[in-house]
């Protein structure tokens, strides 16, 4: 495949001036130590940089510190005008960005084109306008002689780490609700994908948002990572990755007493019962266990169906994977590219290649002869409950199945992993759905649908999930601190609560 035939640009020349967005300007990591950017679908390097060193990290967060009061300071009309102008500008580029996250990622252009970018434009126009529209208590005369309200305030410096699997979607999911309330912000994408995570600061320069409000240090997990997760100039840290490395980063930013926001790992569960529209079942199992190559944390990874629909579902869901276009993520007719990396199609292969020993594979299970990161869709059944396949986070595209008997039986073994992300209940029946959102234990549960995010509502976890949420007023919120402040209106020196210390003197 060619891949500068479908480049909108050539990505060295457009990162000629290096990997690290600093006080709104592209420069060169200093570590001394260089990462390449693959593009998975080829092998290819694409683009070589410096990885940002600790001294990389300093420097974005003073200058992060230094735009504080101007950003915290403005209207939020001002905010609003500027970040209105951030989402025209995105939208203006929303070739170039779907250009360079597929190319980076390895997903399919239809992908990127018509979800990755169009979801990031949207959500900037959302907390655009989300930032003039602060909630609190109404102030009033709580205690009678005082009046009280509420400011809700920047937190200050935010810190956020990104994974590779929507590396644009997860900088906008970090930085949007930092910056409408008035924080500035260092964001550390991951190694393998910088490239629209700096697109997407230097976006924000263009539209007029200050310098220094959106940074980008593009450093190791384990030196610039953890170097910016225990800044002492920090004062939150919101973080995006996998469960084992969100406890690292809890212990440091406790260490350091910071507010902490925490989007970990899952293994969604897409509970079928024997009343459920069998077509729409199998078509949302294998859209939600296929989409990004399975390489989401809310993919449908662990299928409980009624015993009575059992083997049709698994035939349902067979018979659509073996149709699936595995390929070139440019070519219109591709649908599922490569993993994001060799190394993670090796990780998905040996969870599959263990599975084998107790489970069977129906379908996949293996890689086409290519260059490219390239799996196959992977149904496994007669896994048990309590397997590695069925517990762990594969984070490909691989589906389990299992039967199950009674409600109580099916909603308890959709409980049961540490995770609770994300889940969907498929029935036709209300009080069957309505008890599924009630005792599934996750941040969310659709149904007779899986995967659709919108920005209005919030996004995070349950559980070894992790806490916090993303997108929607609810994240906004968490970007804020809320201070009480007390009038007294009495104008009296000595006030009728001081009795409580004088007594009746
Ligand atoms: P990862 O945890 O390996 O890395 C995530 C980020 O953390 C990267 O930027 C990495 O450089 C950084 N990092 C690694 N070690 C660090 C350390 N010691 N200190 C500070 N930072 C460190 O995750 P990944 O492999 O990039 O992404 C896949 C994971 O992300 C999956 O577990 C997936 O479920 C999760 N994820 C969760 C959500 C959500 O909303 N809950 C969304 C997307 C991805």
């Amino acid at each position: 495949m060619d891949l500068s035939a479908n480049g909108v640009f050539d990505v060295r020349e457009r990162f000629a001036a290096g990997a690290q967005y600093i006080d709104g300007t592209l420069c060169v990591g200093t570590s001394g130590r260089p990462h390449p950017v693959v593009a998975p679908a080829t092998g290819e390097t694409v683009y070589s940089y410096d990885l940002a060193g600790p001294g990389d990290v300093d420097a974005a967060v003073a200058a992060a510190a230094w735009a504080l009061p101007g950003w915290a300071g403005a209207t939020p009309g001002e905010r609003s005008d500027a970040m209105h102008r951030f989402a025209g500008v995105l939208a203006g580029r929303a070739a170039e960005f779907a250009y360079a996250e597929s190319l980076q990622c390895g997903k399919p252009l239809r992908l990127t084109t018509e979800f990755d970018v169009p979801g990031t434009v949207d959500n900037t126009a959302f907390f655009a306008g989300a930032a003039r529209h602060l909630e609190g208590r109404a102030a009033g005369e709580y205690s009678g002689d005082h009046t009280s309200y509420v400011r809700r305030e920047p937190v200050g410096v935010v810190s956020s780490i990104t994974p590779w699997n929507y590396p644009l979607q997860m900088a906008a999911w970090k930085v949007l609700p930092a910056i409408a309330a008035g924080n500035t912000i260092v964001l550390k994408p991951a190694e393998l994908t910088p490239l629209t995570s700096l697109m997407f600061a230097e976006a924000a320069t263009e539209a007029g948002i200050p310098a220094g409000v959106v940074n980008v240090v593009a450093g190791a997990g384990k030196e610039a990572g953890e170097h910016l997760v225990g800044h002492p100039d920090v004062a939150m840290t919101s973080f995006t990755g996998s469960t084992a490395v969100g406890r690292r980063v809890a212990e440091i930013a406790t260490g350091t007493v910071k507010r902490l926001h925490l989007e970990l790992g899952g293994k969604a569960p897409f509970v079928v019962f024997d009343d459920a529209d069998l077509e729409a079942a199998v078509h949302g199992a294998v859209a939600g266990a296929l989409i990004n190559t399975g390489q989401d944390c809310t993919a449908a990874t662990r299928a409980y169906v009624q015993r009575p629909l059992y083997d049709a579902f698994v035939a349902g869901v067979a018979d659509l994977f073996s149709g699936i276009r595995v390929g070139d993520p440019f070519d219109a007719d591709t649908d599922l590219g490569p993993l994001v990396s060799h190394a993670q199609r090796d990780r998905v292969a040996g969870f599959v290649g263990r599975a084998r020993s107790y489970a069977t594979v129906v379908t996949g299970g293996d890689a086409p002869a290519s260059p490219g990161a390239f799996y196959r869709p992977t149904l496994v059944t007669g896994a048990a409950q309590d397997s590695e396949i069925v517990q762990s986070e594969v984070f490909g595209p691989v589906l389990v199945v299992l039967p199950f008997d009674s409600d109580d039986e099916g909603l308890a073994l959709a409980n049961d992993t540490p995770y609770g992300l994300a889940a969907s209940a498929w029935t036709r029946d209300v009080f069957r759905a309505g008890r599924a959102t009630r005792e599934i234990k996750a941040g969310c549960v659709w149904v007779n649908d899986h995967i659709p995010i919108i920005s209005e509502m919030p996004h995070g976890g349950y559980r070894a999930s992790g806490y916090g949420k993303d997108m929607s007023a609810y994240s906004l919120e968490e970007y804020t601190q809320v201070k009480h402040v007390m009038y007294d209106n009495t104008a009296v020196a000595r006030k009728s609560w001081h009795r409580t210390v004088f007594g009746g003197r």
